[in-house]
């Protein structure tokens, strides 16, 4: 890839595309192709053929998804499987059929089984049943990944798949209902300190371990890979540690400075007991996570307090 290089991003207005493409600016990049939905529905099967058509990208990340927290993805089971699978088909065969050689798909570490041996490493996948809450979505993302396999072993295409551990940073989103633990919690403790509530309400039993990403390490991953030319096969991308939910909630009390207690809900559920990656197959590449959880939940409770008056709901 060179700075020339035209750049499609798909997703760039969610969190990780919008940090790939902060990545690529940052980098030099200046042939980086983005569309809205308005311009380009990545649903619509045509629209997107003719848009890889017209633009013959050189390289393309896949960073467009339907995502979100355990409650989301556990009740819009159909809407998880169907828009993922959907906008995956469309982008990875019409790449494929402009000639793009170099693709990467991002997936989610949802792809490992339950009760996978932790660390986990790549080639867990496919060995075991999956957690319940969001099955249909990793259902979605191993058809991304094993496409990408499928792709490269009948076409000779380059395309890689990268499983970022929970995601976190500029443009999360922070809906109490949809969102993932740590935005949610950023914004809970938030609004919990300034009503001057005594509790703060933490989901599940608090004991459910999670490994958490700064979005823009996941993008220098991203980047890396692209960068270094290295395809094919799928790589896991983490900070290589993980909390449990009740350690993270007190991580966030502190960086927010709320006071109170902690209490769990347990009407809802915890999820997967663990799901921490085993990134030894980066490490081995030279690329290592730089952002620890205290450091980028300064940096995400920033990002938050910019647009705090704008979360409604
Ligand atoms: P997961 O990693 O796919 O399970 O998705 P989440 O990030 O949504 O949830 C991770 C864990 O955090 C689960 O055990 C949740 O029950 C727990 N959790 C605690 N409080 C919250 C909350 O307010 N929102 C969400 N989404 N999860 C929470």
């Amino acid at each position: 890839m060179d700075k020339s290089s035209k750049v499609y991003v798909a997703g760039h207005t969610g969190m990780a595309g919008s940090a790939i493409v902060r990545g690529l600016i940052s980098r030099g990049y200046v042939n980086i192709v983005t569309k809205t939905r308005s311009e380009l529905d990545l649903l619509d099967q045509t629209g997107v053929k003719e848009f890889f058509e017209q633009e013959k990208p050189d390289y393309v990340f896949l960073a467009a998804a339907k995502v979100g927290g355990i409650q989301a993805n556990n009740e819009k089971r159909a809407e998880f499987l169907y828009d993922n699978l959907v906008i995956e088909a469309n982008i990875i065969h019409g790449a494929w059929k402009a000639g793009v050689q170099d693709l990467l798909f991002l997936g989610s570490t949802c792809i490992y089984p339950r009760d996978c041996p932790q660390p986990m490493k790549e080639e867990y996948l496919l060995t075991g049943p999956l957690e319940s809450t969001n099955e249909p979505y990793a259902v979605a993302k191993i058809a991304g990944i094993k496409m990408c396999e499928s792709y490269n072993a009948q076409y000779g295409t380059r395309y890689t798949s990268v499983m970022p551990s929970n995601l976190y940073g500029p443009n999360d989103n922070y809906s109490l209902e949809s969102s993932h633990v740590l935005p949610a919690l950023v914004r809970k403790a938030h609004e919990a300190k300034l009503r001057g509530d005594s509790t703060f309400a933490v989901w599940g039993s608090g004991n459910p371990k999670r490994e958490f990403l700064y979005v823009d390490d996941l993008a220098d991953a991203c980047i890396f890979l692209m960068e270094r030319g290295v395809s094919e096969g799928m790589y896991n991308v983490g900070l290589g540690a993980d909390v449990t939910i009740r350690e993270l909630a007190e991580i966030v009390m502190e960086v927010i400075g709320f006071k109170g207690e902690i209490k769990f809900d347990s009407s809802k559920p915890d999820g997967t007991p663990r799901k921490l990656v085993d990134v030894s197959k980066m490490n081995a590449l030279g690329w290592k996570a730089t952002t620890s959880l205290r450091d980028g939940l300064v940096l995400a409770y920033q990002d938050f307090l910019k647009g705090a008056q704008l979360f409604q709901n």
